[in-house]
């Protein structure tokens, strides 16, 4: 009985990685081609090709501790029915979606924070912040407890909010997404991301990268413009990449 669980379990984070492995090798790939027509932020630096591998190794090996926590979380929502059940409807299918963007970006940003306090930051987070410059292969590029800090919300999150294991995962595919286009090192951003608009673009974390003390957050500017910790020039200067860019000269 405990091995077949056991089984079970494995199964299910075993279809997860692949899924997310799957979803970052195609979103790297496609957006390398895409970067081609966008504006480079850090024009003047290069990433040294050393650390583009060290990334993409321990991107390999991030993804599995992530699905191993959904895959996890899944599992004991689906199988021995633990978490809160989704609300019944298109109505709740929504709300739980746009619930489950806004607590992950919250639950991002106060961590990212605590990560980057003296005691924790040398210990959990300095990994992800050798590459200054980074690439599409740096979004996953963490240490083990980096990872439990951050990613932790995709074992939990079916405590936390009435949501369907298929709307979580479809957030994660969106944070997957986002999170390669946003470390690709080029402005990709459009309409959508013009200030005031909370949905961030490319500029936002590439400051994180060079700046360290600014733009925690994740999908939204929300907790950053709030508790004052914005970059000061962040909307000027994606005001200008996006403008720059090649798909956003109809602004
Ligand atoms: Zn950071
Ligand atoms: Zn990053």
């Amino acid at each position: 009985m405990l091995f077949r669980q056991f089984g079970s379990v494995l199964a299910t984070i075993v279809v997860y990685y692949f899924a997310l492995l799957v979803c970052y090798l195609i979103t790297c790939a496609v957006v390398t081609r895409l970067n081609r027509h966008a504006v480079k932020i850090q024009s003047s630096r290069q990433t040294p090709i050393s650390h583009i591998k060290r990334d993409f190794r321990q991107s390999v090996v991030s993804l599995a501790v992530i699905a191993g926590m959904l895959g996890a979380g899944d599992w004991s929502y689906t199988t021995l029915g633990w978490g809160l059940r989704p609300l019944p409807g298109v109505g709740g299918t929504v709300f739980s979606a746009v619930a489950s963007l806004v607590l992950f970006d919250t639950w991002f940003y106060w961590f990212h924070r605590l990560i980057h306090t003296r005691f924790f930051y040398r210990r959990v987070h300095r990994w992800h912040h050798l590459t200054i410059t980074p690439v599409v292969w740096s979004n996953n590029s963490d240490s083990l407890f980096d990872n439990l800090f951050l990613q932790s919300y995709w074992l939990v999150a079916h405590f936390l909010i009435p949501i369907a294991p298929a709307v979580l995962f479809a957030h994660k595919i969106y944070d997957q997404i986002t999170g390669v286009v946003g470390h690709s090192g080029y402005e990709h951003g459009g309409r959508w991301c013009w200030p005031p608009s909370p949905l961030v673009g490319v500029t936002h974390h590439d400051q994180h990268h060079q700046f360290f003390r600014c733009n925690y957050a994740t999908h939204f500017s929300w907790w950053d413009r709030i508790m004052g910790t914005l970059h000061p020039d962040h909307d000027r200067v994606l005001k200008a990449n996006l403008s720059r860019s090649r798909g956003t000269q109809v602004l």
